[in-house]
């Protein structure tokens, strides 16, 4: 069974809860840590998708060419990770378009697929599916099956489907970040905070589960998950916890994910 594994290529200092920090003055560490996910992978002969944040893309497009000669695909974190529900439509839509040029003149193939930052695509936010889908979008990745304080839709679809169902304008394929149901309630497991707090035993366990039943596992990590020298800043004990806890023993449990199971990049599944 084939599942994706996503890789959201971004540094430390873009994720929404270090939002505080002046990012002109932080130590850039992606290029080193994105280098350890290329040859953990090229290791395990598997192949991701890359969501490329457009202002990394920008600084280092050396990189995102050697993500691309390694058979990945590279899609679209969209520009400068602003969460798309603080923007309009017209800026949203401009901060889409600009990085969709800035990866196609690096990788000079069409970028199809797409994640919003921090998922922010919620119910008040589905009018971006339309605006994607003009924008030549195939694939998109940004509807969260559980709604939590930053993100989420709930009851919406686990598996994949058409976004035809929240817009219809737009007819993308979405592929919703796996969770599994225990007691009629979404548990996420597939990533970020909850793949480095879950014991492997409990995410392999999942991912076998949802295999067995015949759907693909959507996985996802961040270079500065496994980045055991990330810079600590100061947070409120939730966001510290969120965004820290796990991140020593990160590296070790994606090895063992990736020598376990199967991926494809988004745009080669069925
Ligand atoms: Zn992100």
């Amino acid at each position: 069974m084939k599942n994706v594994l996503c890789v959201d290529l971004e540094d430390w200092y873009n994720a929404n809860l270090a939002n505080g920090i002046d990012k002109a003055c932080a130590e850039d560490r992606v290029v080193e840590n994105t280098k350890i996910l290329l040859s953990i992978f090229r290791e395990a002969q598997i192949h991701c998708t890359f969501f490329v944040l457009g202002c990394i893309a920008e600084k280092y497009p050396e990189l995102i060419l050697r993500i691309k000669q390694d058979g990945h695909e590279i899609a679209s974190h969209g520009y400068a990770h602003q969460l798309i529900y603080d923007q309009t439509k017209e800026e949203f839509r401009q901060d889409i378009r600009k990085a969709k040029q800035i990866l196609e003149s690096i990788i000079h193939i069409p970028v199809e697929s797409y994640r919003a930052p921090s998922w922010s695509i919620r119910e008040e936010t589905f009018w971006a599916l339309e605006i994607l889908q003009e924008e030549g979008f195939k694939n998109d990745s940004s509807i969260f099956p559980f709604r939590n304080f930053l993100y989420g839709v709930s009851g919406a679809p686990r598996f994949i489907y058409s976004t035809q169902i929240y817009s219809q304008k737009s007819f993308m394929k979405e592929f919703p970040p796996s969770t599994v149901r225990i007691c009629g309630i979404n548990i996420p497991f597939s990533g970020g905070f909850y793949f480095r707090f879950l014991p492997f035993w409990f995410v392999s366990g999942c991912i076998r589960a949802l295999n067995r039943k015949g759907h693909a596992c959507i996985m996802y990590i961040h270079p500065w998950e496994i980045d055991m020298d990330t810079p600590r800043i100061s947070l409120p004990f939730r966001d510290r916890f969120i965004q820290y806890w796990g991140i020593r023993r990160c590296r070790s449990k994606l090895v063992k994910l990736v020598t376990s199971f199967a991926f494809v990049p988004m745009n080669e599944m069925e």
